[in-house]
């Protein structure tokens, strides 16, 4: 089965409405030759926005396939969740991804396994698809542990999910020491994960639907390494922190998924 690359950024606390939107237009630049990217072949394209700068992002990239998603989901519908934001708002503003369990949350907000699964539901409930974060952080990958830390994850973040669900869901590999950090996991590191994380989908809901989901990579991809780690054959795309917000930077990787 082949499955279709994406290339996703995560611009995280960056980009004001105004700034985003003009990058929006710097990236389109880097594709003056089809005026578009991801189509025609490409991988699918995906930008993340603060909340606040959504809504110009989506504007911005009308008329395009750029997809926007957000960075975060509450899983309640409504109600006394102060600062928290519900899939139905999300929804409304022509968002169609949204990433969860990022390691920033985990680390910094006291996201767990269990709070992931529960947004990845309410995702799924309202029509966008899940980006969903696992990795290791560098005392685990140290101690020889990564498998099955990320295996633990994997599990909790996707129980009570259906095969047919899966169809929606993305998995993204990012290894915590990687993140914004400059080291990159090698290529073979990563395959190693990566085929790891697609043999617990296997275990999970069937080898076809393992072989259909899509898992990226992400922890300082960039416009150097970004051709080989598309090339393991278990690598379906990259989730991109800083380099998402260099055009040019972003654009060679897009190229590279082609
Ligand atoms: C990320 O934020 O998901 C990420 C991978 O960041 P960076 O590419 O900057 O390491």
């Amino acid at each position: 089965m082949s499955r279709r690359k994406l290339i996703a950024g995560n611009w995280k606390m960056n980009m004001t409405a105004a700034q985003g939107a003009e990058l929006i237009q710097n990236i389109k630049a880097q594709f003056a030759d089809c005026g578009c990217q991801g189509c025609a072949n490409g991988p699918e394209v995906l930008v993340c926005p603060p909340f606040t700068t959504i809504s110009a992002v989506v504007e911005a990239a009308k008329g395009t396939c750029l997809q926007v998603g957000a960075q975060n989901i509450h899983w309640a519908e409504k109600g006394a969740f102060t600062g928290e934001i519900s899939g139905a708002m999300l929804k409304e503003t022509g968002i169609t991804y949204v990433i969860i369990g990022h390691s920033e949350r985990r680390q910094y907000f006291g996201e767990t396994d269990e709070t992931v699964n529960q947004r990845v539901k309410a995702a799924l409930a309202n029509g966008l698809k899940p980006v969903i974060c696992v990795g290791e952080n560098l005392t685990e990958r140290e101690k020889g542990v990564t498998l099955p830390v990320i295996e633990k994850q994997v599990r909790w973040d996707l129980s009570d999910l259906t095969a047919e669900l899966m169809a929606s869901v993305v998995i993204a590999y990012e290894p915590v020491w990687a993140i914004g950090t400059g080291k990159t996991a090698t290529e073979a590191q990563a395959q190693e994960v990566h085929a790891a994380i697609r043999k617990v989908l296997a275990d999970l809901f069937g080898a076809a639907t393992a072989d259909s989901v899509r898992i990226l990579y992400g922890g300082s991809m960039n416009a150097t390494n970004a051709a080989g780690l598309l090339a393991q054959p278990d690598i379906d795309g990259g989730l991109i922190g800083g380099a998402a917000l260099k055009p040019a930077d972003f654009a060679t990787i897009i190229k590279a998924a082609k």
